[in-house]
């Protein structure tokens, strides 16, 4: 079932990248892009380690650009991270996957947020108000953060993720093994999922140590009844090797890539099965 996800225009040369004219205007653009409803949500299927049965959607947004087509959010979540436009367009993505993903059973809907967004005080107020508003139950969302949040220790961040997870959100640790990692954290700060970053799954069967590095991971995670998911699963030897070690749960162009809203149901037919 391959779609439309991968399908995402590069928006400027990377020559560009350090032209600050450019970046002013993409950010002049991605305010318009914001309030003129040019952005939406797509959505890639998490599967179970079988391959077969969908346990949740991770909401990735994408930028629907009248002239340029879709833009990947690669592009624009650092610039909107720097100018601090980042944590309302999280709190647009969140309020519109809960709006969406409503009827969609008990399937779990994960949404990542950035770093920062958690300089915001009273994030965790915010977020239960608009799933309040929305009428999702929060047990069916899983908020991803990165590992550098964690990093440093902030005492706010901290204090934002307790009350998320005393609302009933499940909390997953995105890249993990890419960042400044640690098992420290884990053990600070229990997560509910731990999802191992694309390059360590993308290099099972072109590097031991990968393998090894995935194969420590998921017994830690088990001892500690800690979920975990392979990103990035793009081979069927890589989900084989996943099978085989015990990873929970598997998400990769293998199985599904991201999805627009309109292509969804084929895959929640998918997750009624038992
Ligand atoms: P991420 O959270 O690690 O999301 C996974 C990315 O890997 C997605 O890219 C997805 O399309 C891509 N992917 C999925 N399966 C495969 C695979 O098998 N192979 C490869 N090579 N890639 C795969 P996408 O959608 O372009 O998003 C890139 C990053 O942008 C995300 O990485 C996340 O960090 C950020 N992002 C996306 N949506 C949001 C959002 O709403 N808010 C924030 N703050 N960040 C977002
Ligand atoms: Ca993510
Ligand atoms: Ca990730
Ligand atoms: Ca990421």
């Amino acid at each position: 079932a391959k779609a439309d996800g991968r399908n995402s225009v590069r928006l400027f040369a990377p020559s560009m990248e350090r032209d600050v004219l450019h970046r002013r205007e993409l950010e002049r653009e991605l305010r318009r892009a914001l309030d003129e409803g040019e952005l939406t949500v797509f959505y890639q299927p998490q599967f179970a380690a079988s391959g077969e049965a969908v346990v949740g959607f991770e909401a990735l947004v994408r930028w629907n650009h009248p002239t340029m087509g879709l833009i990947s959010p690669g592009e624009f979540i650092p610039i909107a991270e720097q100018t601090g436009l980042v944590t309302e367009l999280d709190m647009w993505v969140l309020r519109q996957a809960c709006a969406q993903a409503k009827g969609w059973g008990n399937t779990k809907i994960a949404v990542n947020l950035s770093p920062v967004d958690f300089r915001m005080r009273d994030l965790a107020v915010q977020i239960g108000r608009i799933l309040e508003e929305e009428g999702f139950p929060p047990e069916r969302l899983e908020i991803e953060i990165t590992e550098n949040l964690l990093f440093g220790n902030h005492q706010e961040a901290f204090a934002s993720l307790a009350s998320l997870r005393a609302m009933g959100m499940r909390i997953a640790l995105d890249d993990f093994g890419s960042g400044y990692s640690s098992l420290g954290y884990i053990r600070r700060f229990r997560v509910d999922t731990i999802k191992i970053d694309r390059s360590f799954t993308q290099n099972i069967g072109r590097s031991d140590d990968a393998a090894a590095i995935i194969d420590c991971v998921v017994r830690l995670a088990r001892a500690l009844a800690i979920n975990v998911t392979a990103e990035g699963v793009e081979t069927r030897e890589q989900l084989r090797y996943l099978q085989s070690v015990g990873c929970n749960h598997v998400q990769g162009f293998l199985l599904a890539s991201p999805v627009p809203l309109s292509s969804v149901d084929r895959y929640l037919e998918l997750a009624r099965r038992p």
